[in-house]
């Protein structure tokens, strides 16, 4: 896929409305991970070098088409203003302002914008107008007529079709920001010719939410290496005990369906061939290794266990394209992160040998993160649903519009 980008934009003296992912956590009104604030950097950077006028969007949260006063952007502001003007100190640029509209797209953002000058505009929560996850083209007019440019940087979105992502596109001159023009490509090297072997490792909590990438990438894949809560639904189809590990009744015929689509074209599906396990899911108890043989009825599967951690490392180190999302086991706790940790080390020792490392998904990124891996991999993407969507061969709605 290739995008319009911001090299052929033409913004000096421009007002660019630039769409940004701030959807940051917070707590008791303070922002608690700038990640993605700094994440939207190389584009503001380059776009204000190139003398844009910059006026940011991004939603927070979920106020559902209404102003929840939780949820308004002024807790950004100093954050903002702090990574930006850090950022141009080092560059030995002027420092600049953040100036906060109290609306979205009323009277009180073209008030604010008039009188910023060069300094850089934030635009009130765009979930709080109704009309931003309708795609309604009257909020989408409004928008645009903030700007004379528009420029997508909000990779986490994409695979919304919301005004912000979608609808304000057609409106204006626009292309992909820095951001998501580097996430397509890292996650293109994935499902466009990768280099092979290519090996997807999946895992997390459900089957159901990821059949689909898992339907699109077992005909493209080598290997595919199942872990976490999946791999439970996987082995109970297949007649295993699981004990009363978490297990999805309902998908046991799609999981049955996934090994035969693996056969068919040829692609090898492993299983995990043990785990750690403890007693309860809220409170495991005990931290014991199992197999097929010795599973009790009152076990609880909640990482993979050293041989499967082992066989998945052995198949890891031979490839030379990667995709992994969804943890191995319950790596919030920390006597279930070895199959977790292990596979993000791996990971980073792959990367450093030269073969394509990709991340993706919410559990996933903090999983290397707290690795310490994450600098070393190829890419870790900033959009979980995006990440899979894209890798799943969607056509994702924010992404459509800005193709060349
Ligand atoms: P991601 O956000 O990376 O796509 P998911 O949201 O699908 O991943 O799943 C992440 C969650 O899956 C983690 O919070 C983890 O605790 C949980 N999980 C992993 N393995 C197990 C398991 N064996 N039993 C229950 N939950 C699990
Ligand atoms: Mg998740």
């Amino acid at each position: 896929m290739k995008l319009r980008t911001i090299d052929g934009l033409d913004v000096a003296g421009k007002r660019v409305l630039m769409r940004v992912d701030f959807n940051v956590p917070l707590r008791e009104g303070r922002v608690t991970d700038d990640t993605r604030i700094r994440a939207a950097l190389p584009t503001m950077l380059e776009l204000l070098g190139r003398g844009a006028r910059l006026v940011l969007c991004s939603h927070l949260g979920r106020p559902k088409g209404q102003v929840v006063e939780e949820l308004r952007l002024d807790p950004l502001v100093p954050v903002l203003r702090d990574v930006l003007n850090s950022a141009l100190a080092l560059e030995h640029r002027a420092p600049l302002d953040v100036f906060k509209s109290p609306d979205v797209a009323g009277e009180g953002a073209r008030r604010t914008i008039a009188s910023a000058g060069n300094n850089v505009v934030l635009l009130e929560n765009l979930r709080f107008e109704p009309g931003e996850e309708a795609n309604d083209p009257q909020f989408a007019a409004a928008l645009a007529a903030l700007a004379d440019v528009f420029v997508s940087d909000a990779f986490g979105t994409v695979h919304r079709a919301h005004a912000s992502t979608a609808g304000v596109a057609g409106l204006l001159p626009s292309a992909a920001g820095r951001l998501v023009q580097a996430e397509v490509e890292a996650l293109s090297k994935v499902i466009d010719n990768p280099t092979r072997p290519l090996v997807i490792v999946m895992g997390g909590a459900k089957i159901s939410g990821k059949l689909e990438v898992l339907q699109s990438l077992i005909p493209l894949a080598d290997h595919i290496c199942i872990g976490g809560a999946m791999a439970n639904t996987f082995l109970a189809a297949q007649g295993h005990a699981t004990g009363h590990s978490l297990v999805e009744a309902d998908m046991l015929d799609a999981a049955l369906a996934m090994l035969e689509l693996a056969v068919q074209h040829d692609t090898q599906l492993h299983l995990p061939v043990d785990y750690r396990v403890g007693e309860r899911f809220e409170n495991p108890g005990r931290c014991e290794l199992r197999n097929f043989d010795n599973f009790l009825d009152d076990d609880v599967a909640l990482d993979i266990g050293e041989q499967t951690l082992k066989k998945y490392h052995e198949i890891l180190w031979e490839a030379r394209t990667v995709f992994w999302n969804g943890p191995m086991g319950v790596f919030e706790q920390e006597r279930f992160s070895s199959g977790t940790l292990g596979i993000a080390l791996t990971m980073a020792a792959l990367a450093d040998k030269g073969a394509v490392t990709v991340v993706g998904g919410g559990e996933s990124v903090a999983a290397v993160n707290r690795a310490g891996v994450a600098r070393r991999l190829t890419h870790v993407s900033t959009g979980g649903g995006a990440s899979l969507e894209f890798v799943a061969g969607d056509a994702l709605p924010g992404l459509k519009v800005l193709e060349a």
